[in-house]
């Protein structure tokens, strides 16, 4: 196995050791066992990759012998999770262990999912690593009863599972850049879907296959035409032909997403029914995401097979939501940013819809997932690194007891990840003057935070 420079992938930056190499087959092959001595050399394989802002090397594996057609690893690293390998599907199948391909190996003792014993403690709820899980494998999905609910799913610190479409759609957005807002994009309401286009056409799922070929978004193409050119296309092995059609819903109505246009509403019915994420299943206010799978049923009809809908906030500014409360709480950061920034502090406002880790010292480490997060760095005296900050926020809507009560157990972890703020939100007269509050106690606390001094109160 061998280093190469990702922006001259002829040029070998140097040789793995056969200790490297066995160490990252054995953490990176599926079913393979971990010796304690290969974390420490995969991670400092990783770090020579990706040095935290950008990937400077490709690691290219020697398992195909054909010069030009070796299958290449890249190094990812999301906003917060550790960096790992991700495969590159455009440059071919491994021959080696990798081929079957995990991120990272599974605990050793994976316990089912209590977060109300040990708080923080559970099984993260991470997104999917590997753009080919994106497609069923063949025999699963239209056979398994109930849909794509089987194994790949994860389970949230809020303790409800989320569908694998679901996690499907959440790694779309997250990637795509959906999931988090600077404060300069709030009036650009025009790039996102060029940025989902570009995201999809960067990801491979084989040398002959990317995602943009399978993912669209315009829900009133025929289903027929759709997968006429699914058809057509050179597909992986082991998995069932299929396209994914990601929108932006006017309504859901009686298990149907309505896309309304020029032309009149374009239903889109599918038949295993849609989905909702979040808390609040009242899905009575639009917009929302729909993620479907289009494929074909046993009799070779083409139909949207299921769906997952998620909250946006709106068809200008989709941030994925939880829920309806959380749609007032947003509001109220947009207007805290722009005003913020007109004192000089730039906050990029986050929608985590993966859990964040809180890193302990001497104990492992913790998981939670703030319904908002806001970053912003001092505003620094001249030669000074501007400290960076981080705010949470919590939206208390009028949800059920159960989950408030989970909520209050991980107020702890999440005060570890930053300064907490709840927003408490209800459909009573008292909202405007909860609503004011909130404004005034978040811009107060970013601005003291980076260090603008005020003269006047907010
Ligand atoms: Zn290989």
């Amino acid at each position: 196995m061998e280093l190469v420079e990702r922006d001259h992938p002829g040029t070998v930056r140097r040789h793995l050791s056969a200790e490297e190499a066995a160490a990252v087959r054995r953490f990176c092959g599926d079913g393979q066992q971990v010796r304690p001595e290969d974390v420490r050399l995969v991670e400092a394989v990783l770090e020579e990759m990706h040095d935290g802002r950008h990937v400077r090397l490709w690691l290219e594996c020697d398992c195909v012998r054909a010069p030009g057609g070796r299958p290449r690893l890249t190094a990812r690293m999301r906003e917060d999770g550790p960096r790992h390998f991700v495969r590159m599907h455009q440059y071919g199948e491994h021959h080696c262990a990798l081929a079957s391909f995990r991120q990272t190996p599974e605990p050793e003792d994976v316990e089912p999912d209590d977060d109300c014993a040990r708080p923080g403690q559970h099984n993260p709820l991470r997104p999917v690593g590997d753009a080919l899980d994106y497609l069923d494998d063949l025999n699963e999905g239209a056979a398994r009863p109930g849909g794509s609910t089987g194994s790949g799913g994860g389970v949230g610190e809020r303790g409800r599972r989320l569908p694998r479409l679901g996690r499907i759609l959440h790694t779309l957005l997250d990637d795509a850049g959906f999931a988090r807002l600077h404060v300069d994009a709030l009036n650009d309401k025009s790039r996102t879907w060029e940025r989902l286009e570009a995201y999809a056409a960067d990801q491979a799922l084989s040398p002959q296959l990317s995602l943009s070929q399978i993912l669209y978004f315009k829900p009133w193409t025929h289903l027929n035409e759709k997968m006429t050119e699914v058809d057509a296309l050179v597909w992986p092995k082991k998995k069932a032909r299929s396209a994914l059609l990601l929108f932006v819903a006017d309504e859901l109505r009686a298990g149907a997403a309505i896309k309304k246009t020029s032309m009149g509403e374009c239903i889109l019915r599918p038949e295993k029914g849609i989905r909702a994420g979040g808390r609040d299943q009242r899905l009575t206010q639009p917009p929302y995401w729909v993620l479907g799978v289009v494929d074909r049923d046993r009799d070779g009809n083409a139909r949207v097979r299921e769906a997952f809908a998620q909250h946006a906030y709106s068809f200008a500014r989709p941030v994925p939501l939880d829920s309806r409360y959380e749609r007032v709480t947003l509001k109220l950061l947009f207007d805290v940013m722009a005003w913020v920034k007109k004192h000089g502090v730039d906050v990029t406002l986050w929608k985590p819809l993966f859990d964040r880790e809180v890193r302990r010292t001497d104990a492992p480490s913790q998981w939670c997932r703030p319904d908002f997060e806001l970053t912003f760095r001092s505003v620094a005296a001249v030669g000074v690194a501007a400290r960076l900050h981080r705010i949470v926020i919590e939206t208390m809507g009028a949800d059920d007891p159960d989950y408030l009560e989970r909520k209050l157990r991980t107020q702890e972890i999440m005060k570890r990840r930053g300064i907490l703020i709840e927003h408490r939100v209800a459909d009573d007269a008292a909202q405007k003057e909860r609503d004011d509050a909130f404004f005034r106690r978040v811009a107060a606390k970013i601005l003291h935070l980076a260090g603008v001094s005020q003269t006047r109160p907010v």
